[in-house]
């Protein structure tokens, strides 16, 4: 070949391939509080298995920990126990046990499949997550606030969260949460929730003052802000439009300021601005220096400015005993309390990754190869929603638990890590959902409708849950399989079987096809690419394409009918 283009054969595309020391997979971990669904599987634990086992071919299978388990602290877990009335330990345990059954039923490759709550781990996972809230109080990341939250009396204790339900102020609906509604998205204090009701004694409860830690994201803007952009080519264009969105440092003012904001307009740092609700402008910086710079500037001409700073400040304790409990040294008027579930879930997979290590016959200590080398690269899969949370709020913990929380991070200190999202899994064009009845467990597809995990497994990834919501459409689901159980499987069994059958078992000499190498390159190519951005359904499309090719020369040329012909 020509000049200094890369050459085009198979050994060359392995050859270039990226292959870090050592690899985490984690998928999404589902709470503690009822069976695994087929979104579990479409959007966390299909995917994060397929790059798992890819990433085991790439660098050997010592080298990759995929980890996972249920997520056991937190409202979701203790009302549920609450409503099934049985000791929170039990409930934890039996629908632990359930959920292992359906990941082993499904092949998903897991190292370990553990809990947050679990013997063995909770030791390790409350010394992960003292050492990172020990760091972050240290380096003023911490800052206590005081706050309203419903008290039950009866129960005598508060109720944060989903211990806590109501009409949403904003929709009006029944189901709403302490501080959120899952109907319309709705973000508000708790005072604001109407018709309060608890969900432990079902009576109605008391606001009553109480402080928590809130951790602060907004320091680590411009470090976030820095990192986000360096992935704008690799992540999915949903990740990063979220995040880079949320990161982006804002302030607003008053619309009826226009007119004065465009005198000073070309005097500002380059930005982007909108009108927003509430009668606001809203103006978007590239990092904290040009907002500051700018809200000197606004301030002179006469306009107040407010920082648009909501999103980076949430509080990460909770006033209940079923959680991490926190390092007691630090505050001792915090000690009654315990970690917020989300901070807490973000560390986990650190602990997983410990534990796999010891269930592996490896040294635990080695989880600092995995999770603090550069070399190395931790992939996470997760539904689009908590998006938010393992991109910002788990870089925050990580980059506020180090020596120097304003740098990006050195060799030694804990990686930022690859976040990949999914879309919701739509049933026959419908949210799924218990209610409306096109809600499906993992295993009903398996038991009850007497399909193969691998035919599920082969569906589910051919969805394009990366970009968009996507439909289990079930007769569409039986036409893929038909292919695969047709000509995708011909494409790899008639060849290899006439090898087997004609050549005894000997690929025979000849020279190939320069359309199928053409053709092959093509799709090895392909193939490295999408496995290392998974994206799979791409992929799977391609090699159906691929397989129609193979059958097509297979007819044509009938290599297995001509043996002189084919060793010629
Ligand atoms: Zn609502």
């Amino acid at each position: 070949m020509s000049g200094n283009r890369p050459e085009q054969t198979v050994e060359a595309v392995l050859a270039r391939l990226n292959r870090p020391k050592k690899v985490v997979v984690t998928a999404g971990m589902p709470y503690a509080n009822g069976p695994l669904h087929l979104g579990h599987l479409a959007g966390a634990h299909v995917p994060a298995d397929i790059c798992a086992r890819y990433n085991k071919m790439l660098i050997g299978k010592d080298n990759v920990l995929f980890v996972c388990g249920t997520d056991d602290h937190g409202s979701t877990s203790e009302v549920a126990a609450v409503k099934a009335g049985k000791p929170i330990l039990d409930f934890i345990q039996d629908v632990h046990t359930i959920q292992k059954s359906t990941l082993s039923n499904y092949d998903i490759s897991l190292d370990n499949y553990t809990g947050t709550s679990t013997p063995g781990t909770i030791e390790v996972h409350t010394k992960n997550c003292q050492d990172i809230l020990r760091k972050l109080h240290k380096n003023n990341l911490l800052e206590k606030r005081s706050s309203k939250q419903w008290y039950d009396t009866s129960a005598d204790r508060f109720l944060p969260d989903r211990y806590v339900s109501g009409t949403c102020p904003r929709c009006e609906e029944a189901g709403a949460y302490s501080d959120e509604c899952d109907k319309c998205g709705a973000k508000y204090t708790p005072d604001k929730l109407l018709n309060p009701v608890s969900s432990i004694s079902n009576t109605k409860p008391e606001l009553r003052e109480t402080e928590h830690w809130w951790l602060d994201m907004w320091s680590s803007t411009d470090l976030l802000v820095e990192w986000i952009e360096s992935k704008k080519r690799f992540w999915r264009k949903g990740v990063y439009n979220e995040v880079i969105n949320q990161v982006l440092p804002c302030y607003s003012f008053n619309k009826e300021m226009e007119a004065q904001y465009k005198e000073v307009k070309a005097d500002l740092p380059k930005h982007k601005s909108r009108f927003a609700p509430g009668g606001r402008m809203v103006s978007q910086f590239k990092s904290l220096v040009d907002l500051e710079a700018a809200r000197e500037i606004m301030k002179a001409a006469g306009i107040e400015t407010d920082l648009e700073d909501g999103w980076a400040y949430r509080s990460i304790t909770r006033d209940v005993k079923w959680g991490v409990s926190l390092p007691e040294e630090i505050d001792p008027s915090m000690n009654s309390k315990t970690l917020y579930v989300w901070p807490d879930s973000l560390i986990a997979p650190i602990s997983f990754s410990e534990v796999s290590l010891k269930v592996k016959g490896q040294d635990p200590k080695e989880v600092t190869q995995y999770w603090n080398d550069s070399e190395s690269k931790v992939y996470q899969f997760l539904g689009q929603d908590n998006v938010f949370f393992y991109v910002l709020m788990q870089a925050t913990l990580w980059l506020g638990s180090q020596d120097n929380p304003k740098q990006m991070p050195q060799q030694g200190d804990l990686q930022l890590t690859d976040v990949f999202g999914s879309y919701h899994l739509q049933i026959n064009g419908e949210k799924m959902s218990k209610s409306t009845g096109n809600f499906f467990t993992g295993d009903q597809l398996l038991e009850e409708m007497n399909y193969d995990s691998d035919q599920v497994r082969y569906y589910l990834a051919l969805l394009s849950l990366s970009e968009k919501s996507s439909n289990f459409d079930l007769e569409h689901f039986k036409e893929r399989n038909k292919f695969l159980a047709g000509p995708l499987n011909a494409a790899l069994e008639k060849p290899i079987s006439a090898c087997i059958k004609k050549f005894d078992s000997v690929v025979p000499e000849g020279k190939l096809m320069e359309k199928a190498q053409k053709e092959t390159y093509k799709i090895v190519q392909k193939y490295t690419r999408q496995m290392e951005r998974a994206e799979y359904s791409t992929l799977l499309y391609a090699i159906e394409n691929y397989a129609r090719q193979i059958n097509s020369l297979f007819t044509q040329f009938k290599t297995h009918n001509h043996r002189t012909h084919a060793s010629r």
